[in-house]
């Protein structure tokens, strides 16, 4: 398939709405500054063909796109089914920073996609290692590039974070984090603050479409076993609210994050990451998903 063509086409239909529908998220200066007015989309396949359109050297930060990574690195740490003891694996049907499930199912994260669920894998990562520094060495690794944290975002994050917070103090209570509070959100708040571009994250999600595989190594970043279980929770939950019209509508594993990226598998085939910064009213990129949608219509690619 002649990738490139598609891409550049998908560029050239998504570019005239631009600044039309969605809103750049708010929350903090630093992604409130960012111009709407951006798209760019890459991937990279099994065999390892590139193609890239639009902006898609430009870098943002990735949010809740880090989820993904974090869960991988957790995985590969833990023995058993100890992460899963503390974390579940269903949709959660409500915002990514919902308190209210996280009361009524006594301290047991939902997923971890939603906020709750990455808090409660930071805090493993925490017990595991220095989760900051194994974040950036594994995302440096997977895109072949350095990655850096924007540490602007890194701040506002934790000036703004008292949702986040107390999401972390009611697990803390029920006993579903072994670390502090503080140490535990600032290890959150700093993986929402990474910034990369799309090609490095196409990149990156190599593994999810090769059975685990380092895109480049060669060597296992996780079984194949726990790659699709990687996939079946973005199919699931990796777009908050919206993960059941992303199954109907794109039907692949993806998942956003609120500084406008999605990063999308096909497993077996590809990995690609679309961007555009203005989110629809569930908090997902607005251009991003009608370019996903664009994507698999051209393409006929889909999990079903
Ligand atoms: N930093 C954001 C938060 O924790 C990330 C949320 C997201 O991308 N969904 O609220």
């Amino acid at each position: 398939m002649d990738f490139q063509s598609i891409l550049d086409e998908i560029n050239e239909e998504i570019r005239p709405h631009l600044g039309s529908g969605g809103k750049v998220a708010s929350y903090i200066p630093a992604l409130a500054r960012v111009s709407p007015l951006q798209f760019g989309m890459a991937l990279r396949t099994c065999d390892g063909q590139e193609a890239a359109s639009g902006d898609s050297t430009v870098a943002f930060s990735i949010q809740s796109m880090s989820k993904v990574f974090s869960l991988t690195l957790a995985m590969q740490r833990s023995k058993g089914n100890e992460l899963w003891e503390r974390i579940g694996r269903e949709p959660s049907g409500s915002p990514f920073n919902s308190l209210v499930q996280l009361e009524s199912e006594r301290g047991i994260p939902r997923n971890p996609f939603i906020n709750a669920g990455a808090i409660a894998v930071a805090d493993r990562l925490i017990s595991q290692g220095d989760a900051k520094a194994d974040l950036l060495v594994l995302l440096a690794s997977l895109s072949g590039e350095a990655v850096a944290i924007d540490p602007e975002v890194a701040q506002s994050e934790a000036d703004t974070g008292f949702r986040n917070t107390a999401l972390a103090n009611f697990m803390k209570g029920f006993g579903t984090l072994d670390n502090e509070v503080a140490e535990v959100v600032d290890a959150y708040f700093h993986q929402c603050a990474i910034r990369m571009n799309c090609v490095q994250v196409a990149r990156a999600a190599g593994y999810l479409c090769r059975d685990g595989m380092h895109p480049y190594a060669g060597t296992p970043v996780i079984t194949g076993k726990q790659a699709r279980r990687v996939n079946a929770l973005m199919l699931t939950c990796g777009t908050y609210d919206a993960a059941g019209e992303f199954a109907f509508g794109i039907g692949l594993p993806c998942k956003s994050g609120v500084g406008g990226g999605i990063v999308a598998v096909v497993p077996d085939t590809l990995s690609l990451c679309v961007w555009s910064p203005a989110l629809d009213k569930t908090g997902n990129s607005h251009l991003g998903t009608r370019a996903l949608e664009l994507f698999v219509a051209k393409t006929g690619l889909s999990v079903f």
